[in-house]
């Protein structure tokens, strides 16, 4: 401490310990995603995603081509639904869960097709590489508030897009109905070393009230899918997502 508060350089030497500080949060806090991840008793299914053979795979894909009965959306993607909404696994944490679902395709990047889950306004900004985000005027579940639906991991790992080529960069208020297809999954991490497995990670994000999305890194500013999907997505409600249900919120 004398180090420390020693007048030389002492505004240089807090910053360090700042950083220091917040550094080693950071690091714990992944670490205890990452521990979540391996310990939670569902995260059996990313074991039998990874290593199991083509029908234990096949156990865990969702096909599901038409809305759930009574449900606005249909489900973006085929495939193994594996991390869900709300979610504290790792990369993701509980102060900092998974902002929406992430649909694992059984197959190369390039391949699995992803679709508009509903009818809406296409807008992909000038540097966006794998993603695209919808503009819905009329929430169908709340009518009169827009939202937004965000799709992202549309690119091979070097940055190299697998999106329709109806959308490039720049493009803004371009109409599509439910069921066009956008792209195709793929495994673009940005610039993170961390590899992922080929998916598309879908989200529905709140609009600031000027016809502008917020920021779908954030948690609170998504919302839960469930409803919108007819299947139980929640990571809190049900143990693994499996397709169509009656009752698909929590309780
Ligand atoms: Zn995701």
């Amino acid at each position: 401490m004398r180090w420390l508060m020693h007048p030389h350089r002492r505004g240089f030497k807090m910053a360090l310990v700042l950083v220091l500080l917040l550094g080693s949060g950071y690091l714990l806090n992944q670490a205890v995603g990452y521990v979540q991840l391996l310990t939670d008793p569902r995260s059996q299914t990313f074991l039998q995603w990874a290593q199991g053979d083509e029908s234990a795979r096949a156990e865990l894909i969702t096909e599901q081509r038409e809305a759930c009965p009574g449900a606005p959306f249909v489900l973006p993607a085929d495939g193994f639904i594996g991390l869900l909404y709300g979610d504290p696994r790792g990369p993701y944490s509980q102060s900092s869960p998974h902002q929406g679902i992430d649909i694992f395709s059984d197959t190369e990047p390039g391949l699995t097709p992803v679709y508009a889950a509903y009818d809406g306004y296409v807008r992909r900004e000038a540097d966006w590489r794998s993603t695209l985000i919808m503009r819905v005027p009329d929430d169908p579940l709340q009518p009169g508030r827009t939202i937004w639906l965000y799709y992202t991991h549309m690119a091979d790992r070097d940055g190299n897009d697998f999106i329709e080529e109806a959308f490039p960069p720049g493009t803004r208020e371009m109409f599509v109905e439910q069921g066009t297809r956008l792209g195709f999954t793929g495994d673009y991490n940005g610039a993170s070393p961390r590899t992922v497995w080929t998916h598309l990670h879908f989200s529905i994000v709140l609009d600031d009230g000027s016809g502008q999305y917020l920021n779908e890194l954030d948690f609170a500013n998504t919302i839960d899918p469930s409803a919108y999907l007819g299947m139980p997505l929640n990571y809190d409600c049900v143990p693994t997502a499996v397709g169509c249900a009656a009752n698909p919120t929590c309780k």
